[in-house]
């Protein structure tokens, strides 16, 4: 049983894996929804170059599309980079912006995650805004104090609740099998979303805001049962559409 608010987000970031071979998980996953009444958005969130492809498998399905990162310019000097208007040209309602693994990979500031939230706002994308503690702050007391600093830096205060969703992703439940218990997941989204009056004003309310860090099938109508988790952002479990399959089912 999911929580009450705003309508729930389950969505799949492949992160670095992805192939034409694998072209075979969404389009089993858009069968398998065909006839299901979702209670909650699907989005998945393949890499950049194979989005066109993964639009063409979806078409017709409930299933939306989202970029896993975006430069904050529409275009530009900028080698290797994609704009939000590019993924929106692909096919895309939304994108992934300080993924914990482009802030510590790609030294990403909450400045910069900042600008890309704008620059997807700028191109008509829902900016997916990932926030989180590391291990060590975790165990020094400190998980309330960096999310706060992160909302802070990193969500921009025109942001609309209609664009723009959080996503809490402790560091250090990221792909490692560890989850924080329900209480602490409960207690950090509280936090969350009075953070976000302070920023968003009333916007803040109707924020989606996910959880995300290792959820699976097996814990994922635990997790998504707590007050204030509208949804998850889900790595591993996403690769498989079974398996991807067994979160969404939390909310039908
Ligand atoms: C993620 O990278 O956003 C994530 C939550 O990964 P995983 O589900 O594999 O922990």
């Amino acid at each position: 049983m999911a929580s009450e608010g705003p309508r729930p987000l389950v969505a799949g970031n492949w992160k670095m894996n992805g192939s034409v071979a694998m072209l075979k998980e969404p389009r089993l996953l858009a069968a398998m929804l065909k006839d299901v009444k979702l209670k909650a958005d699907v989005m998945v969130c393949p890499p950049a170059v194979i989005l066109r492809r993964v639009k063409s498998v979806l078409k017709g399905s409930k299933i939306k599309m989202g970029g896993q990162d975006c430069h904050w310019n529409p275009a530009g000097a900028h080698t290797g980079d994609v704009s939000a208007e590019m993924l929106k040209e692909s096919g895309c309602t939304a994108v992934i912006a300080g993924h914990s693994e482009r802030r510590t990979n790609h030294a990403e500031t909450d400045e910069m995650v900042m600008k890309k939230a704008r620059g997807a706002h700028r191109a008509g994308l829902t900016a997916i805004i990932c926030i989180g503690e590391t291990l060590e702050e975790r165990k020094s007391g400190k998980t309330l104090e960096v999310v706060s600093r992160q909302l802070k830096g990193s969500v921009p205060e025109e942001s609309t609740a209609a664009k723009t969703v959080i996503a809490y992703e402790p560091v250090w439940a990221i792909g490692t099998g560890l989850t924080p218990t329900t209480p602490e997941v409960a207690e950090v989204h509280a936090h969350i979303r009075a953070e976000l009056a302070g920023i968003m004003g009333a916007e803040g309310k109707g924020t989606r805001i996910l959880y995300g860090g290792s959820v699976k099938p097996s814990n994922a109508v635990e997790l998504m049962s707590q007050p204030n988790v509208n949804g998850a952002l889900v790595g591993g479990a996403s690769l498989k559409a079974a398996d991807f399959l067994g979160i969404i089912k939390v909310y039908t």
